[in-house]
Order: C-alpha cells, then structure tokens, then sequence
C-alpha cells in the first residue's frame, strides 16, 4: 500500500509474495500509527488498535508473526509457512496502538 510513510504494509504489489498471500500485513514494529492506511482500505480491514473488534483480536499478533516468520518486508519462502487465517475479513491488519 503506497500509502504507508514507512512502508510497513507487506506484501507489496512489486514483492513476489503478493501473488500468493490472502491478505496484507502490517508490522506492528515499524508502524507509527498515523491512520493513513485506514481511509484508503476497500474493505474496511484496517482499525487503529485500541478499535479493534474483539473477534480479530488476534490480528496484530498474525501480523507481527508474519514479519518474524518472513524476516525482511517482501522476503519470500519456498513454502506456504504463512501463519494464521489468510482470509481479509478474518484477520484484518490492525495498526499498532499508542
Ligand atoms: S497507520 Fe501504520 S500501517 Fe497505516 S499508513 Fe500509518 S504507519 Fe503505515
């Protein structure tokens, strides 16, 4: 997502991994909370921390797992070792909370 200032939303367009993941991460390391991700989501998938619903509570720990499992943004594995649900509507990247 071009969006991002610090370019912590992963897969990119231009990253191998893109054609293969479900959803977008974000590194909850690098994100500095600035909400310009959330106007611009077509499926509403992105919540500032402390707004997440309770039912994707998990979000923010798939992501931050995603980050540890891949090492560098757009690095990508010779398997699917993704973690978590894939599915967008399940799993929505939450922003790191202040
Ligand atoms: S809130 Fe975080 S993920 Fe969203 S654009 Fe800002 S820095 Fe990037």
């Amino acid at each position: 997502m071009d969006v991002c200032p610090v370019d912590c939303i992963h897969p990119r367009t231009d990253e191998a991994a893109f054609e293969t993941e479900k959803k977008l991460y974000i590194d909850p390391e690098v994100c500095i909370d600035c909400g310009a991700c959330v106007p611009v989501c077509p499926v509403d998938a992105i919540f500032q921390q402390d707004e997440l619903p309770a039912e994707h509570a998990h979000a923010t720990e798939v992501d931050a797992e995603w980050y540890r499992t891949r090492g560098a943004p757009g690095a990508t594995t010779d398997t699917d070792a993704s973690p978590g649900d894939k599915d967008p509507s399940s799993t929505p990247p939450a922003r790191q909370g202040t």
